[in-house]
């Protein structure tokens, strides 16, 4: 299918149409963030995105830019800041000093990135978007998932993410860091931004990367697998939730 379902490339027309039919809006919540060598800085909104562009394409709704600001685990010294996966925590394929990976810019504190949140929930709200999905980034997403009764409160938005549709440790969608579950995700949806030779070759070190070894577990088919999985089940579980406010909105 070829329609457009992201919000910057819609005409005012376009936008009410897809709105009146559907007033989800998706925000993808992703960073710069180093993914090990063979991933994309943005690995994180890429992925969040791309399985929003393919629910969007399936039953309505408006693709966001993609967030690259998150927060995260931090650490600060005279000299510099780290945070995520520069600070050496365990469970990582292999064992590292704490140490500024290249290319990580996206940090920002707690209490800001809520701050954010509001602001885009209350202008998304003001456009008229009566559902709010999220994913992306870990951290990113637990505080989404803090801020959900606030949102509706607040601006009557129903706020969800991808785990609340589908929760699975082999399955669940970005369910480590830079692992074969990130790997073979966006190996499926941007083959072209994947350099597996990097972590093949064994010449560099897949430093910051948590979760099970993508050069032993997983394939192809796997990434394709977990991607139609939370495609069909955010579909379904958007749809009920629809169904569900437009009966409580004829009611009114
Ligand atoms: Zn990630």
């Amino acid at each position: 299918m070829n329609q457009k379902v992201l919000y910057e490339e819609m005409c005012p027309q376009e936008f009410l149409e897809k709105i009146k039919k559907c007033p989800v809006a998706y925000l993808p919540l992703g960073t710069l963030e180093w993914h090990g060598p063979h991933l994309p800085l943005g690995a994180d909104g890429i992925q969040s995105q791309e399985l929003f562009i393919r629910v969007a394409e399936k039953i309505g709704g408006i693709v966001l830019p993609k967030l690259f600001l998150g927060p995260d685990r931090y650490f600060h010294n005279p000299n510099q800041e780290l945070y995520g996966m520069d600070i050496y925590t365990g469970g990582t394929i292999i064992p590292y000093e704490m140490q500024q990976l290249p290319g990580s810019a996206y940090w920002m504190p707690d209490e800001q990135y809520q701050e954010l949140i509001r602001r885009i929930a209350a202008n998304l709200t003001r456009a008229g978007f009566k559902i709010l999905v999220g994913h992306g980034h870990g951290p990113s997403i637990w505080q989404f998932e803090k801020m959900k009764t606030e949102l509706k409160e607040k601006y009557d938005l129903i706020c969800v993410t991808a785990f609340d549709f589908l929760q699975d440790e082999v399955f669940g969608y970005q369910y480590d860091h830079a692992a074969a579950n990130e790997t073979w995700i966006t190996q499926n949806v941007r083959p072209d931004l994947v350099q597996m030779e990097r972590i093949l070759s064994g010449k560099e070190i897949p430093v910051g990367m948590a979760g099970k070894d993508p050069r032993k577990f997983g394939d192809e088919n796997y990434g394709r697998e977990i991607v139609e999985k939370n495609v069909e089940a955010m579909s379904k579980g958007l749809k009920e939730i629809l169904t569900r406010c437009f009966q409580k909105y004829t009611e009114e």
